[in-house]
């Protein structure tokens, strides 16, 4: 459908960096829309050797654009966090990170303040897998489908916090890399979303503007000494984006990161008014990709490291962890505690980190699930199932794709001649979750609150 964009919001954008009025509303008018999907490598790739691949996304190894947008709901792989669908804008942040880290060492405690729901989390998940990464949300109810995107991906280095900005204060000079993708007035999102064209306004784009430099303010003091701060909006809005960028430099004296782009890409890079900070602004008559805008800093200033004891995680008893170890691979490597009944794997190395987080932030998940012990066996946990924590000699089935969305509709399964016990279902090599195969039925224990509902 034609979108027609308000005249004081193009008015606003003429003269900017690369903006050229022509070809951007003939994009917003005309131009068809793009999907792009981004590749889990802690799953079997092949995965998606059904969906309409086109060609890698130039700037993010396992981005992919496709050139039609297939249900996603009836692809049983999605629900088994074969992929995730991303704009393909955003993920130059997989650029970002391979270019500030290809000479210095990783980062290992890394925040992802504005999380949900859960784009640039997994992404950074997957872009460093070595690191402790928060990934935070402060509105309650989008904390649900952040955990939820979290768990499908299947990392065990993920913690999810329901926490605002200001809450970080508890934890001064703690991260080696923050991401802000600062909530905004969403102008590089018209394209998607029809409703965000009738919602801007001037007074918006100054309201969001103030809200990001409140967000920033409460946080920046967070970064430890030489950290890096990614920020990121998907505004076109100089209030939002470069003058955000001097602001910072005024503000805290963080130095701008310039990050090496391909020319071919179309991203065009500015330099704002004052200190000449480097962004990165995508505009989709000239990439493929949404509107999008990112720049990167370095915390150059000696700063407050938080200091504080930490009490050891609480180890579930000898019992138990012999009753969940046979359900983990390198099970040496977690520590197993039992919280409100559920059994939890969490990474030896970031014991101390966990033991911080747990007790500064509102944790709404931590490690890995693997389930609930009652008396000898276990129930695994649904997480469990999507993680790579999973042992390989749990028994699986392969499903056929009509089979695999039974399962999904948590509908009941037909098998005969199948080993009794806790069985994986499988769809093209992704696990999808478990069943229980009993002498005289299955039990379906796909989780009731993530079934598909679309007929
Ligand atoms: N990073 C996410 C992703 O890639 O999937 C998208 C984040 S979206 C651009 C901005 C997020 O900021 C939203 O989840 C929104 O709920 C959150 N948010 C809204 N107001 C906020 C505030 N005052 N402080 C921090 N985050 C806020």
């Amino acid at each position: 459908m034609p979108q027609v964009l308000p005249k004081n919001f193009i008015d606003s954008l003429v003269g900017l960096p690369g903006f050229d009025e022509d070809t951007f509303i003939n994009v917003h008018e005309n131009a068809s829309q793009l999907t792009s999907i981004r590749l889990n490598p802690l799953k079997p790739t092949a995965a998606i050797n059904n969906l309409p691949v086109e060609k890698t996304i130039p700037w993010c190894d396992n981005g992919r654009y496709l050139s039609e947008r297939p249900s996603f709901t009836l692809d049983p792989v999605f629900h088994g966090g074969a992929y995730y669908v991303q704009e393909a804008s955003s993920m130059f942040i997989d650029h970002i990170v391979k270019e500030i880290y290809r000479n210095e060492s990783l980062p290992e405690r890394v925040l992802d303040l504005c999380a949900a729901p859960g784009g640039k989390s997994t992404l950074l998940a997957a872009a460093l897998p070595k690191s402790f990464i928060i990934s935070n949300e402060v509105i309650k109810t989008r904390v649900g489908v952040l955990a939820e995107n979290i768990s499908k991906w299947g990392s065990d280095h993920v913690m999810v916090t329901n926490n605002d900005p200001k809450d970080f204060k508890k934890l001064p000079g703690y991260f080696d890399l923050m991401v802000v993708d600062a909530p905004c007035s969403g102008s590089g999102l018209f394209r998607k979303d029809l409703n965000a064209i009738n919602e801007w306004s001037e007074a918006n784009v100054e309201m969001c503007s103030l809200r990001q430099q409140r967000i920033l303010t409460d946080t920046i003091g967070s970064l430890r000494q030489n950290g890096i701060l990614i920020y990121s909006t998907c505004s076109y809005s100089t209030q939002e984006d470069e003058d955000i960028c001097d602001w910072i430099i005024e503000q805290f004296n963080l130095e701008s990161v310039k990050i090496a782009i391909d020319p071919a890409w179309g991203i065009v890079e500015t330099s704002s008014d004052k200190h000449a900070a480097s962004g990165y602004r995508f505009y989709p008559d000239k990439v493929q990709g949404e509107g999008f805008f990112i720049a990167c800093f370095k915390q150059t200033n000696t700063v407050d490291e938080y200091y504080g004891s930490y009490s050891k995680v609480a180890v579930a008893p000898k019992q138990i962890q012999s009753i969940v170890n046979p359900f983990l691979k390198n099970s040496a490597d977690y520590l197993i505690s039992d919280q409100k009944e559920i059994v939890i794997a969490s990474l030896k190395k970031w014991e101390e980190d966990i033991a911080t987080v747990s007790k500064t932030l509102n944790v709404r998940k931590s490690g890995v699930a693997v389930g609930t012990v009652k008396g000898k066996d276990l129930i695994p946990h649904h997480e469990l199932a999507l993680s790579h924590l999973l042992a390989a000699a749990i028994p699986y089935v392969d499903l056929q794709k009509d089979e695999a969305l039974k399962y999904l509709r948590r509908q009941d399964l037909v098998f005969e001649n199948e080993k009794k016990g806790w069985t994986i279902c499988r769809h093209g090599d992704i696990n999808l979750g478990w069943m229980k195969v009993l002498p005289n039925r299955v039990n379906n224990y796909y989780p009731t609150n993530w079934r598909i509902l679309k007929a």
